[in-house]
């Protein structure tokens, strides 16, 4: 079955892509929350934070430099944000592909 963030990744469905590394891509969610709301996910198809343990340190850094590049870009590194991955069911995951929520932009609600 097609992921959508696979072919987002691939360019093969159009996206609104703010940054990209080598291993990672991040690009505006098409129903955002926040007025930033930002996915970063990696271009390969991960289904679990285990999977991207598996990541080198070198690809775990470039994560988070690019999380912290959104967030600078987007102009919340100084106001706040909030990083959030759903996993399953009780998390209300709609997208197998693993992916990182950046949202600012607005006072956040208490998680949960
Ligand atoms: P989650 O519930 O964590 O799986 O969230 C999936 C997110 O992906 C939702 O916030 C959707 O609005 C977003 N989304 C789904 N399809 C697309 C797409 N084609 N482009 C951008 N964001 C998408
Ligand atoms: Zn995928």
């Amino acid at each position: 079955m097609a992921c959508t963030f696979c072919e987002i990744a691939s360019g093969n469905i159009p996206a609104s892509i703010v940054a990209e590394t080598s291993n990672f891509i991040a690009f505006r969610d098409i129903n955002p929350i926040s007025p930033t709301h930002i996915l970063v996910v990696p271009k390969k198809h991960l289904e679990s934070p285990a999977e991207l343990a598996s990541y080198s340190g070198e690809a775990v850094k470039e994560l988070f430099s690019l999380l912290d590049e959104v967030a600078d870009r987007e102009g919340v590194k100084e106001t706040g944000y909030r990083i959030v991955m759903n996993i399953g069911d009780d998390a209300k995951q709609e997208v197998l592909h693993l992916h990182f929520h950046l949202l600012g932009g607005r006072r956040l609600g208490s998680i949960g």
